[in-house]
Order: structure tokens, then C-alpha cells, then sequence
């Protein structure tokens, strides 16, 4: 036989009612009789309290009657003939009847006890029960309703009673005994006391009332229908990526629940525990799903955690102070005070020198406990021994659970650092001493970051989530985006990342998306919205919307998106940049930035700031890594000037070689930044810094190639003219390197701390003689690279090559 328990949703619906009586209909077609449990409507419960509540202030009820009449009757209309109709509105009718002249005796009275509050609530359960029978007797002539208020007996603890089991036990049996051909439909959650007046076992309980009767009927399974495919790893609805559980132990199951995870209510699992009853949590809206079990035997399974929950409002109190320092049974007057008061203490922790004891309970119970703790202690307090007990509101509890827990060390370390990572500051630690949960206080705004990102670090066979931030819509970021969109697949299956674009900024207009825009028409998503650009804006937003295992991608050459790097660092946001003006300004600030993001636990990488998409920071940094240093380091890294000398030949102009070179995407929006020697200067000097020395621009002798009036020109157009004039001057140099059978070749090198870029004709034997198209070449001579030097040689400019290397940044961040 077996107990089946339908929650609010699953009878909260025509549509779903049907199903729940097709699936009593496959039961009762098994052979025996199941009993099943039923909830109140969905929101009913919630409703009459909310009505409760105003008859207690005085406020007017009627128009919340109307409405769960209405919820009922709209109901009975639809499954049932006619005829079958009228009795069951009647008996309905009743209940509304004496459920309107207990409000108004609350009205009256403006006062609204745990006693009259659960008889309030319990009207739930008997019309949703009572009306479901009825509909069922028109498929199954031997449904019964029953009042388990007749059957499940409490103590006197309104609000969260404690059942009499033995009691209890003895009633459900034999009704169940005399009644063993009927169809029985219990209703959940309430209860009575010995004088008979109705209690309630706690919000979620008709769970509970499953198990009890269950576990009285030593049934062989007690199935709790909902609305979800049963226990999940988190909160679907806080976490879209979670995923539903197999199985779970009796003690896994009550860790979750107790800390959140409402999808089953904890006692639910004592009874059953103690009986070893299954439990098998089904869903009413995808009956296909096989459920989740929960039992004694769970096979081995290889997550390191079973899964995570949350409370999401607590408060705790600190008290702190002298006087608890090795007084034996301070924390017992204190918790025992605190439970004769039914205040429940969620979560306890207490540091080892026993100076302080940190507890979380409900918020509503704060301000109660505070003036409590300060009658009991108040002689502590008035001798200073004690400190005046402090409250901090708007906390969240964050817990892991899973017996596999007590075998994995680094889990503790695994938690912390992914919320360290996100800038999610701990308030306190409590470790179940079963070793089966850790629980972390934090603040109210990060628990949905939080939840994500732990989530996204236990389950990784899953996919890890990048919310990335994008600043500038040019040549790089239109690449990027494509490079993404046709990415995505790949990427999701081989490492496990998705990459969700959830802001984009340009000098115009910025808009944000939480679920990720659309990559394929990111630009009139742009264009439509309504938010004008302001960086001071956009920064704050990302802030604001408080992602998990954020990047924020610079795909600006300006220097305005730098004043906020640190900002960002800060807000624990990792950034990706090909924007190389930030780490080529002052060391200071190149030194501000590597410092800041390793301070917050964030990722820097710029790798596209030197050689587009060529690993040479990464080399760089491999290098020095491993103990190795740099000797000398000469490279062309300015693929502009390389495609410029490689096309400046026959019968083509300096002019339009260079305009050629604009045209392709090869320069900077002023090609001067590239002919003057900045752009190569700039990479020189951040190669230069990675290699350990503390150099500034200032430092770097640089050969400019551009006749003066060139660089004195105002305006890009401006400058185009000049070169125009200069054009014999450019070929003269050309025909001198040619007659001498060499290349020109703008060099840089680094040696013994200095750096220079220099102007110089290669012959054949120069091993960068031969560079052609865009390319840049490097050479490191290190301690390791002696004889013969580390070369990286490859196309080091254009759109698609840098693009691809923020791409591949961004995608260390995820790794
Ligand atoms: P019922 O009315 O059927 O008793 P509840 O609303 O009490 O249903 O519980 C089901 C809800 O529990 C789900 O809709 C889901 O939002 C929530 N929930 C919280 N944590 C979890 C979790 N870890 N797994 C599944 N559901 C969860
Ligand atoms: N109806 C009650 C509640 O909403 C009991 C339950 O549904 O389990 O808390
Ligand atoms: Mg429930």
C-alpha cells in the first residue's frame, strides 16, 4: 500500500486535478487502494492567512472570501455533473459560512491568536479535500474524505505542532482497518490537540501528514506529488542550471530541506527514516519523470555535494563579551531561554575562545529575541560583561549538503573560493558536526550570485556560465560577437563554458540582459534602446545586476574605459582587454591594475595588447613563471608597418600603401599612432614590464619614420595630405634599402633594460627578413633560450585575429 500526497499545485488546477486522480486511477488499477494526502489550493493557504492577518487590523476581508470561494466553485463547475453539484457547494457554503464569523469575531476582537490562526488555515485543506472526494466519488464510488484533525493528534504548540506518535498511530490504523475497501482522501497539515481544537504541523506539512500515516500504515512507499521532477541540486527557480536528483539519504534530504529546499518538508523524513519507508518525490506536471528517491540504501554516488539550498531572509544576533569566557552553561541558558520562547535558532556558530556566539533565526523573531537575551542577561550586561547583543538584518544562509562531503577534503576551500571569487563577502561559518552540510551567512542581495556560482563550481560536468560585459562595438567587438555566435555549440560541449553577452556599451547608447543578448542582432538591440551611453552608468549596472563569474571586455582604444578598471576589479569583475593604453601609461597604474585584480581574486588578460591573437604574454609569462629571465628581446610587433613595408614596392606610393593599410583594418583610427612608433612603443614597454623591469613611456628611444610636418598635422585628413608630399621622400629610402638588397624593418628590442625601436635594413642573412604580409615576429633570448632563441612568428594584426584572442581570454577566465 501505498501514501500519496498531492501539494498546492497539483490541486490547484481543473487540469491538474484530472491528473491527479488518472494517477490514483493507475494506483487503484495496481490492486490496493492507496491513501492520498491532499494540500489546500495553490495560494489558499497564504490567503487566509493574509486574511487572518487583516480581520486583526481591522481591514476589510470580504473581497479574499469572494475569491477562494470563487477558486473552489469554478472547480466544481468543471468536474462535476451537474446534478452531483449542489451538495458539495453546500457543504463549501458552510465552511465559507463559519470561516466569514470567525474573521469577523477576529475583526471584533482585533486580535488574532496560534490557536484561531490555524483553525483559520485549516479550512485549506477540508474544502480542497472535501470538494476532491466529491469529484472523485464520480470515478471511484468508495472515495472518503477524511479529517485527519479526527486521526493525527498533537500537543498544544499552535502553529508547528508535536504529534503524539504513539497515540496517533493507534487512531490511523484503526480507521485505516475498518475502512481497508475505501478510497481515502486525508487532508495534510492540520492536526487536533487532546481538547480536540485544531492545530497545524507547520507550513509545508501536509508532507508530514504523508509520512505519518505512511509510516503508522507501514506503507511500502510515500510519493509527495509536486510541481518540480523532485529534489533538484538547487532551487530551480534561482538556478536554471539545476538538475534533478536519483536519490538521496533520509539525512541528505532533511539537511536540504531544513535549509531551504521546500520542496519537501523536513519531519517528513523522521518517520519514514525510523520505518525505512522510501520516499519518492514525483511531479504531477511530468508524470514521466521517474522520481527522486529518497531511502536508506542510496547507491555510491561520485558528486562531491548532493546539493545546495537557501534561506533566503535571516537575521542574526551577535553577542559578544568577557563574561562568557569559560562560564559553563551560558550558551545553554541562552538556547534554552530562546526554545521556551519558540523562537527557532537556524543556525548556530561560536568561535573557539568562546568570546562570541553568533546565531540566525527568522527576522520577525529578532527584535523579540534581543529584548529577551537582555532581561535574562541583564546582570552581564549592567557589569559590562556581556556587549548589548546586536541584530543584522537582510542575511541569507547559503548551504551545501551531501554525505560524500566527509570523504572530499577541499570542499570547504572549493565553496570559499568561488564565493570569493565573486566578491561575496562570508558573515559567518557553521559545519554541521555530521560533516554532512556547511552553511554560510551573506548578504541578502548576493544570494542569487552566490547560489549560481557555487552551483557553476560543484556541478562543473556541467557548463559554467560567463557573463560578459562588452565596452565598444567597433571592428574587434562585431568580430567577436560572430566569432561567439558561431562558437557557442563547440564551446558548450568541449569546455563545458557558455558565454552570455549581458551589456554592451558604445559612445551612444548601452543595453544590459541578464539571459544574454541575442548575438545575432545584438545591433539593433542596441540601436532600440532607450539607455543613453555613460560608462559611470554601465559600470554601476554591472555592478548592480551582480552576476556570477563576471569579464568585462575592452574593446575601446580609448582611455576613458580605464579610469574604471580598478572600479571593476573591485566589484570582483575580471577584465579582458586589447585596449593597450591602460598597462603602457604609468607603471603606477600598470602596477595598480595586476595588484587590484589579484588582491580580488579576478582574472587581467590582455594578451591582444601585444600581437593580436599571437600567445606572447602568455609566453612571456610562462617563462618568467618557471624561473626563467629574460636576456634580450627584438621583435616586430607593429604588424601595420610590416604590411606597409611589404606593399611599399613597384609602383605604389607611401600614401596610398598606408591608406590601403587603414582600409584593411591594419591600423590604429590615426595610422600616425602606428607610423610614429606609439602602438609598437606601447607593446614594447608591456613586454618589457612583464619581464620585471619598471620602465615608462619616457623611457623608450623610439626612431620616428614620419617627416615632421606629418606629425605636426592637425586632423587625420590632415595628415594624409602631408604624406602625400613626402611621397619621394618614402621612395628614395625604399630604392636605397633595394640597391643594397635588404628590407626595411622597424625593430624593437629590449636589452639590459633598455628599450629601443629603431628603423633599420635587414639583409638576407637577418632572420626577419623575411616577414611578409601583417606578420610580427618575436624573439626571446632567455637563460633557457640561449643558443638559440624562442620564436613566435604569425599574423599579428586585424580585426579577426585579435578577436579571436579576446575570445580565447575571455575563455580563461571560465577555466
Ligand atoms: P507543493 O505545493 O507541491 O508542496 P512546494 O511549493 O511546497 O510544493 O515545493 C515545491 C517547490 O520547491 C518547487 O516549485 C521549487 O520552487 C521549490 N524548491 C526549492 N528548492 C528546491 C530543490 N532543491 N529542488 C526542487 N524544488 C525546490
Ligand atoms: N497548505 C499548507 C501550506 O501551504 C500545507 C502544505 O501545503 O503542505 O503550508
Ligand atoms: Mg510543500
Amino acid at each position: 500500500m501505498k501514501v500519496l500526497k498531492f501539494g498546492g499545485t497539483s490541486v490547484g488546477s481543473v487540469a491538474s486535478i484530472k491528473t491527479v486522480l488518472n494517477i490514483l486511477e493507475k494506483e487503484v488499477a495496481n490492486g490496493k487502494n492507496p491513501v492520498a494526502v491532499l494540500s489546500a489550493m495553490s495560494g489558499v493557504t497564504n490567503l487566509l492567512a493574509a486574511m487572518a492577518e487583516k480581520a486583526a487590523t481591522g481591514q476589510t476581508f470580504t473581497a479574499d472570501l469572494a475569491e477562494l470561494e470563487r477558486k473552489h466553485f469554478d472547480v466544481i463547475k468543471a468536474l462535476m455533473d451537474v446534478q452531483a453539484q449542489n451538495p458539495v457547494f453546500t457543504k463549501l457554503k458552510i465552511y465559507f459560512n463559519e470561516l466569514e464569523d470567525l474573521l469577523q469575531g477576529i475583526f471584533s476582537l482585533r486580535e488574532l491568536t496560534a490557536q484561531t490562526r490555524d483553525l483559520v488555515l485549516s479550512y485549506g485543506e477540508r474544502c480542497s479535500t472535501f470538494m476532491i472526494s466529491k469529484i472523485a466519488a464520480q470515478q471511484f464510488q468508495n472515495s472518503v474524505f477524511v479529517n485527519a484533525a479526527d486521526l493525527i493528534k498533537t500537543d498544544s504548540s499552535f502553529g508547528h505542532a508535536k504529534v503524539d506518535m504513539a497515540l496517533t498511530e493507534m487512531l490511523v490504523r484503526n480507521y485505516y482497518y475498518e475502512n481497508t475497501d475505501k478510497l481515502l482522501f486525508v487532508t495534510g497539515f492540520i492536526s487536533s490537540n487532546e481538547d480536540g481544537r485544531i492545530t497545524t504541523l507547520g507550513r509545508g506539512g501536509s508532507d508530514y501528514t504523508a509520512a505519518i500515516i505512511g509510516s503508522a500504515l507501514n506503507c511500502s512507499e510515500i510519493q509527495i506529488w509536486t510541481d518540480v521532477n523532485g529534489m533538484m541540486t538547487a532551487d530551480p527557480r534561482m538556478v536554471k542550471k539545476a538538475f534533478s536528483l536519483p536519490e538521496l539519504s533520509y539525512t541528505e534530504a532533511m539537511e536540504l530541506s531544513f535549509f531551504g529546499a521546500r520542496v519537501i518538508y523536513p519531519p517528513t523524513m523522521i518517520p519514514a527514516f525510523l520505518k525505512k519507508i522510501p520516499i519518492r518525490i514525483l511531479n504531477t506536471f511530468d508524470v514521466d519523470f521517474e522520481g527522486t528517491y529518497i531511502k536508506h540504501d542510496c547507491a555510491a554516488s561520485n558528486l562531491p555535494i548532493k546539493g545546495i539550498s537557501s534561506i533566503n531572509d535571516v537575521s542574526i544576533i551577535n553577542l559578544e563579551g568577557s563574561g562568557m569566557v569559560g562560564k559553563a552553561g551560558f550558551s545553554g541558558r541562552l538556547f534554552s531561554m530562546l526554545a521556551r520562547e519558540q523562537i527557532s535558532v537556524i543556525l548556530i556558530t561560536q568561535s573557539s575562545s568562546e568570546h562570541s556566539i553568533t546565531f540566525a533565526i527568522p527576522p520577525a523573531d529578532a527584535v523579540k529575541a534581543q529584548h529577551l537575551i537582555e532581561q535574562e542577561f541583564e546582570l552581564e550586561l549592567a557589569a559590562k560583561k556581556l556587549d548589548q547583543p546586536q541584530i543584522e538584518p537582510n542575511l541569507s544562509i547559503l548551504a551545501i549538503v551531501g554525505e560524500n562531503m566527509k570523504q572530499t577534503p577541499g570542499i570547504s576551500g572549493k565553496l570559499f573560493h568561488a564565493l570569493g571569487r565573486n566578491g561575496i563577502n562570508v558573515r559567518a561559518i557553521a559545519q554541521g558536526s555530521s560533516e554532512y552540510n556547511i552553511s554560510v551567512i551573506i548578504s541578502k542581495n548576493d544570494m542569487a550570485k552566490a547560489l549560481n556560482a557555487v552551483h557553476d563550481s560543484f556541478f562543473e560536468l556541467l557548463n559554467k556560465t560567463l557573463h560578459v560585459f562588452v565596452a565598444g562595438t567597433g571592428n574587434i567587438s562585431t568580430t567577436l560577437f560572430k566569432q561567439l555566435g558561431e562558437h557557442a555549440a563547440f564551446l558548450e560541449k568541449n569546455n563545458g563554458i557558455q558565454i552570455k553577452v549581458v551589456g554592451v556599451v558604445n559612445t551612444r547608447k548601452m543595453v544590459f540582459n541578464s539571459d544574454g543578448l541575442s548575438l545575432d542582432n545584438w545591433k539593433e538591440t542596441l540601436e532600440a534602446s532607450h539607455q543613453e551611453a555613460s560608462l559611470d552608468g554601465f559600470v554601476a549596472e554591472m555592478k548592480q545586476m551582480n552576476l556570477p563569474n563576471c569579464v568585462f571586455a575592452d574593446n575601446t582604444a580609448s582611455p576613458k574605459p580605464i579610469e574604471y578598471y580598478d572600479a571593476i576589479f573591485k566589484s570582483n569583475i575580471s577584465i579582458v582587454t586589447c585596449n593597450k593604453i591602460g598597462n603602457s601609461a604609468s607603471y603606477e597604474q600598470y602596477k595598480t591594475f595586476k595588484d587590484s585584480a589579484r588582491k580580488h581574486g579576478v582574472d587581467f588578460y590582455y594578451e591582444t595588447n601585444v600581437g593580436a591573437g599571437l600567445p606572447i604574454v602568455r609566453t612571456l609569462k610562462d617563462l618568467m613563471m618557471s624561473g626563467d629571465r629574460v636576456i634580450k628581446i627584438e621583435a616586430i610587433l607593429s604588424g601595420t608597418i610590416s604590411f606597409i613595408f611589404n606593399n611599399f614596392k613597384g609602383d605604389a606610393t607611401f600614401h596610398d600603401t598606408v591608406k590601403i593599410a587603414q582600409e584593411k583594418g591594419y591600423t590604429e583610427p590615426d595610422p600616425r599612432d602606428d607610423l610614429r612608433g606609439t602602438d609598437f612603443m606601447r607593446k614594447m614597454l608591456i613586454l618589457a614590464r612583464d619581464a620585471g623591469y619598471v620602465l615608462e613611456p619616457g623611457d623608450v628611444n623610439i626612431e620616428s619614420m614620419l617627416p615632421k610636418a606629418c606629425l605636426d598635422a592637425g586632423t587625420v585628413d590632415e595628415f594624409y595630405q602631408e604624406l602625400n608630399n613626402e611621397n619621394q621622400f618614402f621612395a628614395d629610402m625604399s630604392a636605397k634599402a633595394e640597391a643594397e638588397g635588404k628590407a626595411l624593418r622597424y625593430i624593437g628590442k629590449l636589452e639590459n633594460g633598455q628599450v629601443s625601436i629603431t628603423l633599420q635594413m635587414v639583409g638576407e642573412d637577418h632572420p626577419f627578413y623575411t616577414l611578409s604580409g601583417s606578420d610580427n615576429i618575436i624573439s626571446f633570448t632567455t637563460e633557457r633560450y640561449k643558443e638559440r632563441p624562442l620564436v613566435v612568428k604569425g599574423p599579428g594584426a586585424g580585426a579577426e585575429v585579435t578577436a579571436a584572442g579576446v575570445f580565447a581570454d575571455i575563455v580563461n577566465v571560465g577555466a
